[in-house]
């Protein structure tokens, strides 16, 4: 065994032990497989390495001086865009699974690692190794739950692929970054989603039960840029929940650990992001970081309509009054709700600045958090760019 296989020797820990990080791990998956030897140095919750990582992975460092990128990270170029003829039952229109099945068919890579769900329950993820365009496509739409996409990394090692791609939120991404080398790829693409608010599956549950009409009859969901919740029902209806009328005091907790210390909103280290927060309503967004992602939106261009970014509005007002509301659970009766989504709705933050809404509002948020429980860690563990963000605000002790 030479050095650069060193890991195989460790042992992946059982399903349900204690973690490395303990109550902070974001179940990623790396600790379900013998890569647990780099988890000093991979883990998000453990080593905060965003600013290094970054810097290898896209060639230079995030331009914190430039509001664009301090945001949104290093990138070339980001656009608004759906698909022309959007997926049926995917999250949005689609880009994500479109990108992954091009390249499949291309042969640009041999396998996608992307989640399914178990037979018995939709929301339940189950990472797999996609060889096939229709295995793909059974792992459209979100699984909001935590999971362990990295658990099938042992898999691709001993498959002997060269050429891979993962699909993968911002912590799975930053341990994957860490241990890319070690997988004994010759090219690995990755197709980022933007992440936040993220819930073990018995907090899911809790989330449904408290904020929609039917929970049982939830297909997916999605905090979009109108202030709402909007859930997709198994009969095709929509039902639409304000922000500013969720049981607070309920949600509070609901959220995981790791996700309220989670600074990397943004999937920083992917090639390619495709989210929703920086478009108009019902478009996607898509930031381009580096050349192996410019290579892959080329892949679907024809199948897009696309146009620029747009910004409107004054968020730092709405930022500063969410922070003690939050603080202090406040919770608004249904009528208020609606009216201030409407109004918000007309005069509110859009496009750019809705995302930067969004990333404030969390940053601001997970700060807290993290100094309140964790104080030890706030100074390595916060990126310097959230810490110029948290940093425009005023927050209570
Ligand atoms: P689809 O073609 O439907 O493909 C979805 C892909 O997501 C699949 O390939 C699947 O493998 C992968 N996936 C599903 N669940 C998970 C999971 N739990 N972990 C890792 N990968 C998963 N965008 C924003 O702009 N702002 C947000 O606040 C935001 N929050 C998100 C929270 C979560 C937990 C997730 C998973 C995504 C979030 N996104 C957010 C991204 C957004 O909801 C869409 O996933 C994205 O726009 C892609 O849509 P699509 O129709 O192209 O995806
Ligand atoms: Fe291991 Fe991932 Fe949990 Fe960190 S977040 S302890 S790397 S499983
Ligand atoms: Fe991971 Fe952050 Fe998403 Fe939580 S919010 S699942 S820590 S990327």
């Amino acid at each position: 065994m030479t050095s650069i296989d060193s890991h195989k020797k460790a042992k992946a820990l059982k399903p349900g032990s204690v973690r490395p990080a303990k109550e902070l791990c974001s179940e990623c998956g790396l600790c379900d497989t013998y890569y647990i030897h780099y988890v000093k140095e991979a883990c998000a919750f453990i080593t905060q390495r965003i600013d290094e990582l970054e810097t290898t992975t896209h060639n230079r460092p995030r331009n914190l001086e430039d509001e664009n990128e301090l945001y949104f990270g290093v990138h070339q170029e980001m656009m608004s865009a759906r698909k022309q003829q959007p997926i049926e039952g995917a999250q949005w229109t689609g880009i994500v699974s479109s990108i992954a099945i091009e390249m499949l068919n291309r042969g640009l890579v041999e396998g996608v690692v992307c989640v399914q769900n178990t037979k018995e329950d939709r929301f339940q993820p189950m990472p797999i190794i996609a060889r096939t365009p229709e295995e793909i496509l059974a792992a459209k739409v979100n699984k909001p739950t935590l999971s362990p996409n990295l658990s099938v990394l042992e898999q691709i090692e001993q498959s002997g692929m060269k050429r891979l791609l993962v699909i993968g939120v911002g912590c799975q991404i930053q341990a994957l970054r860490a241990v890319e080398k070690k997988l004994g790829l010759e090219k690995l693409y990755v197709l980022g989603t933007p992440c936040v608010d993220n819930v073990t599956r018995a907090g899911l549950q809790k989330f449904l039960e408290t904020t929609s009409r039917s929970p049982e009859t939830v297909v997916s969901y999605e905090f979009m840029q109108d202030f709402r919740v909007h859930f997709k029902h198994e009969d095709g209806s929509e039902e639409t929940v304000p922000f500013f009328g969720l049981k607070t005091n309920v949600l509070k907790d609901i959220f995981a650990p790791s996700c309220m210390s989670c600074f990397d909103y943004v999937n920083s280290l992917a090639d390619i992001v495709v989210g929703y927060m920086g478009a108009p309503f019902r478009w996607q967004w898509i930031v381009v970081r580096n050349d192996t992602g410019k290579e892959m939106l080329e892949l679907v261009k024809d199948q897009l309509d696309t146009q620029p970014v747009m910004s409107q509005g004054n968020r730092k007002p709405a930022v500063q009054q969410s922070i003690p509301a939050y603080d202090q659970a406040v919770t608004l009766p249904m009528w208020a709700a609606k009216l201030m989504g409407v109004v918000i709705d007309k005069i509110g933050p859009k496009g750019l600045e809705y995302a930067r809404f969004s990333i404030d509002s969390h940053f601001a948020r997970n700060y807290l958090y993290v100094k309140r429980n964790h104080g030890e860690k706030l100074e390595a563990h916060v990126p310097e760019f959230a810490k110029r963000i948290v940093g425009q605000y005023k927050l209570p002790e």
